[in-house]
């Protein structure tokens, strides 16, 4: 609308004097007209225009002479009919905050203390330690709860904090309404204002080109300015399929930090505080059926006692082994899926980010014969098939060199903790793939 160099040179010179706050406010509300070297300013109010001037009068006089040399006077116009540019774009924040996720609803153990120890550092300093946190790991492993502890955390600690708490779908969503409309600049000043960005999910936004770019610029501008930025995602940035490259490596700038599936002591303890938390008494047996028999998913081990308590509730029963069996019939009998050598070379593919093919395949490159080698083993150590069986579906190689690989890597885990460490998480994501 207003394209005059000169006055957006001024008002630019005019910012940063001024509060970001106060200028987006008022300044940003305002067009000119300049005739006859008379700049008038159009406001349109009468009460914003004393406020205006009250505010900016004299910068903007003393402005005048550097900017617009040719002895321009200023002027004001009220102009009601002004179309009024939306004031400082306004970002919903707080809200949506689930309550019951805070760090002290939340049990730790060896599969998640590293994440609960970076979000705990990051909800007390947040913008300082590490930025961003990206937290990743499978479905229902207490992600979503943690980024959540942060956000009340630090709330607690600092009521005023803005906090923009967004799934990745909600984040996509609400930018391409914003363009539907026109506000797609709107939409990007307004994450400014935010303190706190977490973004749930945002492998959501892999793929989904408009959405990255405005992501971009947004991580771009809190991180410049120290804001704190929290990511979750299924995946680490590295296997995230389709995410632009400059993403990727943002993603990798703080800390990443991943969550495995809890432990059988871990989940025992999850249970316990879930059935407290809902005023339930569990007796041990019933506790250790379902800590042993839901292992990889903390959402569905809470399912199991929602229901539990349900149909104790509604039948008035007594939660015992008789009523379990009812209820949770599945449970019971469950029929435990084969891990296969196809799931494991696909994720093994995965992890490191190659194509099955190059698990399969007969490339000498070091990057992929060491992942080759690991689901050899893997797959002899997962599934019952024989060296022969494995040297087949990987390529029809012949069993020596699979039992060359399993040798290689069983000395590998002994000699190298990193690996070792490597290959326990492969093994329990493996597993915890299993339906
Ligand atoms: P994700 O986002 O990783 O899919 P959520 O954070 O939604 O998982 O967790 C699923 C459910 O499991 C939530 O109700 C959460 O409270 C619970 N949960 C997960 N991990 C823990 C934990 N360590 N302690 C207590 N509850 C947990
Ligand atoms: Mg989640």
């Amino acid at each position: 609308m207003i394209t005059d160099p000169r006055w957006l040179h001024l008002t630019q010179a005019l910012e940063e004097q001024s509060h970001a706050a106060e200028y987006d406010a008022w300044v940003r509300n305002t067009s000119i007209e300049i005739q006859n070297n008379k700049l008038t300013i159009l406001i349109p109010s009468r009460f914003f225009r004393d406020g205006f001037k009250q505010r900016f009068h004299h910068a903007i006089e003393s402005l005048i002479p550097e900017y617009f040399p040719d002895g321009t006077t200023l002027h004001y116009r009220v102009k009601t009919s002004l179309v009024k540019r939306a004031p400082t774009p306004t970002i919903a924040t707080n809200e949506g905050l689930e309550p019951r996720f805070t760090f002290e609803n939340f049990i730790v153990g060896s599969s998640n203390e590293f994440c609960h120890a970076a979000s705990l550092a990051v909800a007390e300093h947040p913008g300082m330690r590490y930025n961003p946190l990206y937290i990743h790991g499978g479905v229902g492993l207490g992600k979503t709860h943690l980024i959540t502890a942060v956000a009340n955390r630090v709330l607690a600690n600092n009521p005023k904090c803005k906090i923009a708490f967004r799934s990745g779908e909600r984040f996509t969503n609400d930018m391409i309404n914003a363009i539907r409309n026109g506000k797609n600049e709107a939409f990007r000043a307004s994450y400014r204002e935010v303190d706190l960005l977490i973004l749930d999910d945002v492998q959501f936004i892999a793929g989904k080109t408009g959405t990255q770019e405005e992501f971009f610029h947004t991580f771009d501008t809190l991180h410049k300015a120290n804001k704190q930025i929290l990511l979750t995602s299924d995946q680490p940035p590295g296997a995230l399929k389709h995410l632009e490259e400059r993403l990727r490596s943002r993603f990798n700038w703080g800390l990443v930090a991943d969550v495995q599936p809890p432990d059988l002591e871990t989940r025992l303890a999850i249970l316990a505080s879930k059935a407290e938390l809902a005023g339930l008494i569990l007796a041990p047996e019933i506790s250790e059926l379902l800590a042993s028999r839901i292992t990889s998913n903390i959402r569905e081990l809470e399912g199991a006692l929602t229901r539990l308590s349900a149909q104790s509730t509604l039948l008035n029963r007594a939660i015992d082994m008789r009523l379990a069996k009812e209820v949770l019939p599945d449970l019971l009998n469950i029929q435990i899926k084969r891990i296969t050598i196809e799931d494991i070379q696909q994720l093994i593919a995965e992890y490191y980010n190659l194509r099955i093919n190059d698990i399969k395949g007969r490339s000498r490159r070091k990057n992929i014969v060491l992942p080759r080698q690991i689901a050899m083993y893997v797959s002899k150590a997962l599934t019952t098939m024989s060296l022969p069986e494995i040297a087949d579906r990987f390529g029809g190689r012949d069993h020596t060199t699979v039992l060359y690989a399993v040798r290689k890597i069983a000395g590998l885990r002994e000699q190298d903790h990193d690996i070792n460490i490597e290959i326990d998480r492969i093994i329990a994501r493996i597993k915890s793939q299993r339906p």
